[in-house]
C-alpha cells in the first residue's frame, strides 16, 4: 500500500493533521493503537481554550495559541462543535502577588492576547462575588470546548476528503527506502502490515519519543525524550456548580512548571478543580498512570479553599486524571512545542510534534497548518 501520508496518533492533534492533509488533497491514513480516537490525552484534559498569555513571547506556544484562540470558537460554529467563550480570571489572591500578576498581564500584552484588563478586586468581585482575591486578570477570549466533538468534527473533515483510519494499528519501525518510508505496522493478532508513504507526521502524543526513536533517532542528542507527568482533578458536587460563571485560576508557579489548580466549568455548569503535578516512574505500567489517588484531596481543598472560600472538603468527588508528555523531568522551566521536519537528520518528510502538552487541544488546527506550511516550503 503506497500513500502520501501516514499519521502516528489518533488523538485531537493526528486527527486535526489528518483533516489538513485530506482537505489539501493528499491520500492520507492514521494509524492509532487503541481501537477508537482519543483514548490518551485528548481526552482526560480541562476543555479550555487558552488565551496565549502564559508563554514565552516568540515562542511556538504563544504564536499558536494565540492564532487559535482567534479562530477557534468560528471554525468550531462552522463545525457544529460546542463551545462557550466564558472568560477566566487570574487572581492576586494577596497585595504580595500584585507584581507577579502586573508581570504575567504585560507578557499576555506582548504576547498578543485580546481583550485583556486588570480588575481590582471590587471589579474581580462584581463578574466573581464568590471570589477572594486582591486583584485579578479578566481574559474575556478564553472559554471552554467539547473536546470530544471537536476530534469528531476533525474526522468527518478528514473523511469527506478521502481520509482513512486504520484502528488497533500500533507502528513497530520505519526506515526510509528509495525516497519514500517503509513503515512497520502491528494490528491487534500481532500480524505485521507494511505501508509506503512519501510524509509521515509522527502525533504519537505521550509516546512521540518512542515513534522518533524507531526511526533510528537519538532522542537524547535531539532533546525529544519525554518524562510522564499526571495530574488528577476533583469535581465538586451538588450546590456549589454553577455559582461561577468564569474560569478561576491562581497565578502559575514559578517558570510556568504548572498553571497551578484552577476552577473549570463545562457545559453543564458542574465544576473541576485541577490539574496538579506528579512525575511518573518509569517503572509504573502505563495500566496504573490512571488509576485516581485521593490522598491529596486536602492538598486541592487547601490551594483552591484560599482564593474560593466557600468550598468544602466534602464537596470534592474524585474525577479523572490526566498525563502530560513533558519534555524534560526537572522541574526548572517551560518547555515549548516540537515541530520539526527532519531532512537535518537524513529523514526528509517525517515531521515529528513532540511534547504537545497543554495547549495542544486549543492550537490543534493550528498545530496541523504548521506542519503543512513547513512541508509545502
Ligand atoms: C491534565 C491535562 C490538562 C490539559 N488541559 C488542556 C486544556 O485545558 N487546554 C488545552 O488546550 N490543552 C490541554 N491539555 C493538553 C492537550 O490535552 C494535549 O496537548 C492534546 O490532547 C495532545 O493531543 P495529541 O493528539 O498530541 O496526543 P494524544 O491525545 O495523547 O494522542 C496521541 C495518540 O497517539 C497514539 N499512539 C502513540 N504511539 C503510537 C504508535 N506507536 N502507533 C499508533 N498509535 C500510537 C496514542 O494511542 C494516542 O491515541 C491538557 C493536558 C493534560 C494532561
Amino acid at each position: 500500500m503506497e500513500i502520501d501520508v501516514v499519521i502516528i496518533g489518533a488523538g485531537v492533534v493526528g486527527l486535526a493533521c489528518a483533516a489538513e492533509s485530506a482537505k489539501r488533497g493528499y491520500s492520507t491514513l492514521i494509524v492509532e493503537r487503541h481501537e477508537s480516537f482519543g483514548q490518551d490525552t485528548s481526552s482526560r484534559n480541562s476543555e479550555v481554550i487558552h488565551s496565549g498569555i502564559y508563554y514565552p513571547p516568540g515562542s511556538l506556544k504563544a504564536r499558536l495559541c494565540v492564532e487559535a484562540n482567534h479562530n477557534i470558537y468560528n471554525e468550531c460554529d462552522r463545525a457544529g462543535v460546542w463551545t462557550r467563550k466564558c472568560g477566566k480570571l487570574i487572581v492576586a489572591i494577596v497585595a504580595e502577588e500584585q507584581d507577579q500578576l502586573e508581570i504575567l498581564y504585560r507578557r499576555g500584552i506582548e504576547n498578543g492576547v485580546e481583550g485583556l484588563q486588570l480588575l481590582t478586586q471590587s471589579m474581580a468581585n462584581k463578574i466573581e462575588p464568590e471570589i477572594k482575591c486582591f486583584s485579578a486578570i479578566y481574559l474575556p477570549s478564553t472559554g471552554i470546548i467539547d473536546s470530544h466533538q471537536l476530534m469528531k468534527s476533525y474526522i468527518v473533515e478528514a473523511k469527506e476528503n478521502g481520509a482513512e483510519i486504520g484502528f488497533g494499528i500500533e507502528f513497530v519501525g520505519g526506515e526510509r527506502k528509495k525516497g519514500q518510508y517503509k513503515l512497520h505496522m502491528k494490528d491487534t493478532n500481532g500480524e505485521v502490515v507494511e505501508i509506503e508513504s512519501k510524509y509521515v507526521i509522527n502525533s504519537g502524543g505521550l509516546f512521540a519519543d518512542k515513534v522518533a526513536e524507531r526511526f533510528g533517532i537519538d532522542i537524547d542528542k535531539a532533546e525529544y525524550r519525554l518524562h510522564h507527568n499526571r495530574g488528577h482533578y476533583y469535581s465538586v458536587s451538588g450546590l456549589k456548580n454553577n455559582i461561577i460563571s468564569h474560569l478561576i485560576y491562581p497565578l502559575p508557579h514559578a517558570h510556568l512548571v504548572s498553571i497551578g489548580i484552577h476552577m473549570t466549568i463545562d457545559r453543564s455548569g458542574r465544576m473541576k478543580l485541577g490539574p496538579d503535578m506528579e512525575y511518573l516512574y518509569d517503572s509504573i505500567p502505563e495500566s496504573e498512570w490512571y488509576k485516581f489517588d485521593d490522598s491529596r484531596r486536602e492538598k486541592f481543598f487547601n490551594s483552591v479553599h484560599r482564593y474560593f472560600p466557600s468550598l468544602k472538603l466534602d464537596d470534592l468527588s474524585p474525577d479523572q486524571v490526566g498525563v502530560r508528555p513533558k519534555r524534560k523531568g526537572s522541574e526548572d522551566n517551560i518547555k515549548d512545542f516540537i515541530i520539526n521536519e527532519e531532512s537535518e537528520k537524513g529523514l526528509p518528510g517525517l515531521v515529528n510534534l513532540i511534547g504537545i502538552e497543554s495547549p495542544g487541544l486549543t492550537c490543534s488546527r493550528e498545530i496541523a497548518r504548521e506542519v503543512f506550511k513547513i512541508l509545502n516550503n
